[in-house]
């Protein structure tokens, strides 16, 4: 199975094991992934709480294509800013939006990364429709190389966000002349409503998913359990089977026919002693 976590790239050397190469810069996030039982994985290009230049140099970018290959690591994915809101009313926004996701497009092309992950933000007053008419066009202002394809994140739905329900999802897929896929976020798509804590939840939800969407859309899962309660539209994640989507919910994810030939990324807490590497187990685990 496809499974791998969102991994780091700062640091110039992650090993303290003087055989392994000297991995640096982006290349760190291929050997952190070996370490934590992963074969593919997310990055950020750049710090996601400000606007940033990847500024990706040919040699580190040749590095990370080699590597990637020669470890067995990918497919790999691109989050973008925070900051990004293509959903937005507002000029300027939209602008640094639209320049942020070239330069991330252009920075996996660079890489070799096929996949750039971006959430669709939020509306502030231009209404759904409005807000989807916005991020569609605004996907469609941008130049995607053809190894390049960007992801539309599933939501929690907080405030005016869209792409909590599956229609927002569809809207913009329906709107945009890109060639754009979904990501499902299982942490989101419980916050905003979709309880796939039993087997029938999820087997209902993805039923729902491929009506609405279409599971041929779905390129990735975000593979994440939820702090928070089904439908409260917080966006807080925990480990794999220990949140309120728990064992039964993440198992049947795991191992659902539609969507267990995706990549499975974890964006599980880094902060409370259990990590990546005890996710990556348990998602293996509880593979049938
Ligand atoms: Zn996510």
């Amino acid at each position: 199975m496809l499974i791998g976590a969102h991994t780091s790239i700062s640091g110039s050397r992650v090993s303290s094991d003087e055989a392994a190469p000297p991995y640096n810069n982006i290349s760190n996030a291929i050997f952190r992934q070996k370490q934590f039982g992963g074969n593919c994985g997310q990055i950020f290009s750049h710090s996601p709480q400000v606007w940033q230049d990847p500024n990706i140099d040919d040699d580190e970018a040749e590095k990370f294509r080699e590597r990637s290959d020669q470890q067995g690591v990918g497919p790999w994915v691109i989050h973008s800013s925070y900051l990004v809101n293509l959903c937005t009313p507002k000029d300027d926004l939209r602008e640094k939006s639209i320049d942020s996701m070239q330069k991330e497009v252009d920075a996996a092309e660079k890489l070799g990364i096929e996949y750039v992950n971006v959430h669709l933000g939020a509306h502030t007053g231009a209404g759904v429709e409005g807000g989807l008419d916005n991020a569609a066009s605004a996907l469609d202002e941008l130049d995607i190389p053809e190894s390049v394809t960007v992801l539309i994140e599933s939501d929690a739905g907080s405030g005016t966000k869209l792409g909590g329900q599956f229609e927002h999802l569809a809207g913009v897929l329906d709107r945009s002349e890109q060639d754009l896929e979904i990501c499902l976020d299982t942490a989101h798509m419980f916050a905003a409503g979709y309880d796939i804590s039993t087997a029938e939840g999820v087997e209902d939800t993805v039923e729902e998913f491929d009506d609405v969407v279409g599971l041929d859309n779905l390129a990735c899962i975000h593979l994440n359990d939820s702090k928070h309660e089904c439908g409260t539209n917080k966006d807080e994640h925990a480990h794999v089977g220990e949140g309120l989507i728990g064992e039964e919910g993440m198992k049947a994810v795991i191992n659902h026919e539609g969507l267990r030939g995706c990549p499975y990324v974890l964006e599980t807490p880094t902060e409370d002693g259990k990590s990546f590497a005890w996710n990556v187990e348990r998602v293996r685990e509880l593979r049938e």
